[in-house]
């Protein structure tokens, strides 16, 4: 129970100071163990973010865990978030977004159509499984679901992964079974869909430790492993932090840390005009000796003792770096 005080403890200091390290402990034998939440959130990200991202891992032996947005690409529309979200325009300011995701990226949705993701996908998305990565859903349409989802019926929700089940199969072979929410916009009907339909976890917010969503009196029977570790597109620039800072500090993190840490990294960002300081993110991790993981690996190690797993209300807060609101992790609540 400390070491579960000691990580709310923690997450709440991570909402405020970014370079505030964790308090919990971890035993000298165990190594520390990072899981990468790879988000591909548009075209760019898809053709070239996925390729580079391929080859920086392939080097290093590590094997991680995509989930992609296959629907439209309305990147443009996230523009006008602008007008409607605290902090979007200072965010687009500090990580130089054009340079980030390319000016045309910029305009999908607006000025110029949506292209749909998923088509002609089928090759890139074939040879992330070949190479031994997990691969699950970031949705249909990535813009729609971060600006709508809470206001979204169940149908809605309900077409949503249809679309993306539907553009997933064919490809793969079979269907998704894990979930990571665009923009970590997380619901109780979303997360009523994801159980119904059979999802073995999903990646929907930010926190500190896995758990089971509780809404209200409801506690959703799917797992959820949330983000634990803050973005570099979050960080960077951000009370002048660099790539060597945001380096240090995952390390400080993975170094304090009694539980397993995920990293979620953007394959526009990362993969893209970030990927030789994503590159020796890595290269010092391996330096530490920290293990990478698969999250579907980990789940279903969790999965083996389900009754060992607490629920945690999901609320919306506010995190570093971060325009508007995403869905968080509340204080683990103690087993009867
Ligand atoms: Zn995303």
């Amino acid at each position: 129970m400390s070491s579960q005080i000691g990580f709310v403890f923690c997450c709440s200091l991570l909402t405020t100071h970014w370079s505030l390290a964790p308090c919990a402990t971890m035993e000298d034998n165990v190594p520390p163990r990072l899981g990468l939440k790879i988000d591909v959130d548009t075209l760019e990200g898809f053709r070239q973010g996925i390729p580079a991202l391929l080859e920086i891992l392939a080097a290093r032996g590590i094997r991680t865990s995509f989930f992609v947005a296959l629907g439209p690409d309305n990147s443009g529309r996230a523009v006008f978030r602008v007008f409607r979200q605290q902090g979007f325009l200072e965010k687009m300011w500090r990580t130089r977004a054009p340079a980030l995701y390319g000016l045309r990226t910029m305009f999908y949705g607006t000025l110029l159509p949506a292209p749909l993701i998923g088509q002609g996908a089928g090759e890139i998305l074939v040879s992330l499984a070949a190479a031994g990565h997990e691969v699950g859903l970031h949705g249909y349409d990535h813009v729609h679901w971060h600006d709508h989802l809470l206001s979204m019926s169940r149908e809605e929700v309900t077409r949503e992964l249809a679309q993306a089940q539907d553009l997933f199969r064919p490809l793969l072979g079979q269907a998704a079974r894990a979930f990571a929410a665009p923009g970590w916009q997380c619901s109780a009907v979303q997360r009523a869909v994801l159980a119904a339909g059979g999802f073995l976890y999903g990646s929907d917010t930010r926190g500190y430790a896995p758990y089971f969503p509780r809404f209200g009196e409801q506690i959703n029977p799917v797992l959820e492993i949330p983000t634990t570790l803050p973005t570099l597109d979050e960080l960077l620039g951000f009370n002048g932090c660099r790539p060597e800072d945001f380096t240090a500090l995952v390390l400080g993190r993975l170094a304090k840390a009694d539980l397993p840490q995920v990293l979620t990294v953007h394959a526009e960002v990362e993969g893209g005009p970030l990927r030789q300081e994503f590159a020796n993110l890595l290269d010092r991790c391996r330096e530490q000796g920290v293990e990478f993981f698969r999250l579907e690996d980990w789940a279903r190690e969790l999965l083996r003792e389900p009754e060992k797993i607490p629920a945690a209300t999901v609320r919306q807060g506010r995190l570093p770096g971060r325009a508007g609101r995403v869905s968080c992790q509340g204080p683990l609540e103690a087993k009867p």
